[in-house]
């Protein structure tokens, strides 16, 4: 058993947002180029499946109630586990046939979901977008993977509510 490398929670969204099918066909991009994402680099990451990753990542944000279920699926999967190390720290571990992206990203996030809760992991709510995120908002109330889409989904809502308002008054004019 080797010490699973630590991914930080950026770094795990990214891979989900850039590589899971999901966020990619929802956004119209399924057939564009992966992007290198520069913070897998000191993990090797040539060799990795990152769209099975990603996808599996993907299911457990979309599914907050059940993201327990599936993180010990996937630990269990990749074969990790904890040892507790002599200064009484838990560390992961993986056997040296895990891949270590995933082993990263899975143990990445179960960390994450034990400190924080299942309920900061979400997808965004704005239309042609299942970005996910993790929200570390004081009142939990992130709804959008980013700012420019709570604004592209505000914008949005104004342009409904004046067409709204602009029907309403043609059905006021007629006779
Ligand atoms: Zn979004």
């Amino acid at each position: 058993m080797i010490v699973v490398d630590h991914l930080p929670i950026a770094a795990i969204v990214d891979l989900v947002n850039e590589y899971a099918d999901p966020t990619r066909h929802v956004a119209g991009e399924a057939d564009g180029p992966y992007p290198t994402l520069e913070s897998l680099a000191p993990l090797g990451a040539d060799g990795s499946d990152l769209v099975a990753v990603a996808n599996d990542l993907h299911a457990v944000f979309a599914d907050p109630a059940h993201a327990a279920d599936r993180l010990n699926a996937l630990v269990d999967r990749h074969g990790l586990r904890h040892r507790l190390a002599d200064h009484g720290v838990l560390t992961w571990m993986r056997p040296e046939s895990t891949d270590r992206v995933a082993a990263a990203a899975v143990a990445g996030l179960v960390d994450v979901v034990a400190e924080a809760g299942p309920d900061r992991l979400g997808i965004c709510d704005a239309h042609r977008c299942v970005d996910v995120y993790v929200d570390a908002s004081h009142a939990k109330t992130r709804s959008y993977c980013s700012p420019q889409c709570h604004t592209r989904a505000r914008v949005a809502r104004w342009r409904a509510a004046q067409r709204r308002a602009a029907s309403a008054a043609k059905h006021e004019e007629t006779p």
